[in-house]
């Protein structure tokens, strides 16, 4: 064929015709056929998300879900098993199809509290990496009221959005954990006294969020400004993840115990209460009493509680999930083709001192940071193809004064 004859293979339009033609094999398409080829497929995929998140759904039953996070979160078994049926159950929500029996089935947003390092965050990201969802992860101390210094908490669904690529589809099935939930609780019990800025009209801007709105975002974030685009989003299937450290929060839970067990006489004694462990009985109630608004933890209906992390777990987080760090440093030096290893008693040592500094599972990265930075450094320009980290070694890498920085900055 002669050149000046190609045409599109599909809609027929010759060469001079089109801005692009793009051979193939034996078939030539134009740059208009491909952008409504485009968006032919675009349409079909909107259709067969419904059907991935179905078949993702017959894929992982809650029991799947529990074993992925197993994969990456050491302990924490029953927020774990919680948020796996929370999860199941919200996605089930979304399939849910419009029926006449009334049962609608709620959003299954969830709250979890827990010291400060214990894994929420890794909880809310695990969840999202293994859904492919978008996450958006914000600090509930930056938010006030509109109208007073801070973000608004729309800027929450800017995040989303942020975090889903502007695709609208995808943000409005996103994930947002909020962190720090507990510092907007309500600061006294006489509201009128000053306005709670950061509190309870906060807690007020967030219910309707919570609960399934349309918002208008402003896309950059920011201020509302008059002449900037809105993006409105759709809130009703965004699963809300909160948490918060709720500091003191056992000596509400203690209180009611107690109270309790002089009602029922002996039926709550102490040897059946874990003092240790207090948060393990909390109630919506107790959340209440710290300071959130009834209305708030009514749309948080999932409630469960993160156990702090002991010895064992530290060790475990250190060298067992998927990513733990001890595998991580393997990897980094084994791309210099250094044999990286790493003894117990070196491992206990760094355990040890995360616990006597309370640095927390957050700390077991910057001491072994600490340890590892000088054979980071003069290792790949050696000859030296191992590395051996004992006791001794790791003694000898950290200072009392390195370990007094770490504890300043943690
Ligand atoms: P939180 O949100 O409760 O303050 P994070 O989820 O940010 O805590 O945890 C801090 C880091 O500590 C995480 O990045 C993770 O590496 C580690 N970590 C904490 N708890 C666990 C856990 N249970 N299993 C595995 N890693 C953990």
């Amino acid at each position: 064929m002669a050149k000046e004859e190609l045409e599109c293979s599909f809609c027929g339009r010759k060469k001079p015709e089109t801005n692009l033609l793009i051979a193939g094999l034996d078939a030539h398409i134009c740059d208009r056929c491909i952008e409504q080829a485009h968006g032919i497929v675009l349409e079909e995929s909107k259709q067969s998300d419904s059907n991935d998140l179905s078949a993702e759904l017959k894929l992982r039953k809650p029991q799947q879900i529990k074993s992925f996070l197993d994969e990456y979160i050491i302990g924490q078994e029953m927020t774990k098993k919680v948020m796996s049926v929370a999860v199941y159950n919200h996605y089930k929500r979304l399939l849910q199809v419009p029926s006449n029996d009334d049962i609608e089935i709620q959003k299954s947003n969830i709250i979890m509290v827990g010291q400060t390092g214990t894994g929420k965050t890794l909880m809310a990201k695990t969840i999202a990496r293994m859904l492919n969802v978008p996450l958006a992860i914000v600090d509930a101390t930056v938010l006030t009221e509109a109208g007073y210094v801070g973000e608004d908490v729309e800027s929450i669904l800017t995040r989303l959005l942020q975090a889903a690529d502007y695709n609208l589809e995808k943000a409005e099935k996103g994930i947002v954990f909020i962190d720090e939930i507990d510092k907007i609780a309500r600061k006294s019990d006489n509201p009128s006294i000053t306005r709670d800025v950061s509190g309870e009209g906060v807690q007020q801007a967030l219910l309707k969020l919570l609960e399934g709105t349309v918002v208008n975002v402003p896309p950059k974030g920011g201020r509302k400004h008059p002449d900037q685009k809105f993006i409105e989003v759709n809130t009703e299937n965004i699963l809300f993840i909160a948490g918060g450290a709720f500091d003191g929060i056992e000596r509400v839970i203690s209180k009611r115990l107690n109270m309790k067990a002089v009602g029922y006489a002996a039926s709550m004694s102490d040897d059946v209460v874990d003092q240790q462990n207090l948060l393990q009985y909390i109630i919506p109630k107790d959340l209440k009493d710290f300071g959130l608004i009834p209305e708030i933890i009514g749309r948080l209906p999932v409630l469960t509680y993160m156990d702090p992390l002991d010895a064992k777990t530290l060790r475990a987080i250190l060298t067992e999930p998927k990513n733990a760090i001890i595998k991580q440093y393997k990897k980094l030096f084994s791309m210099d083709d250094i044999e990286f290893t790493i003894t117990d008693g070196a491992l206990e040592f760094i355990v040890g001192k995360a616990i006597e500094y309370k640095l927390g599972a957050r700390g077991l990265r910057s001491l072994c940071e600490e340890i590892l930075t000088d054979a980071m450094f003069e290792l790949p320009s050696s000859n030296d193809k191992k590395l051996n980290v004992t006791k001794v070694y790791a003694e000898d890498k950290l200072s009392k004064t390195t370990l007094k920085k770490l504890k300043a900055v943690s």
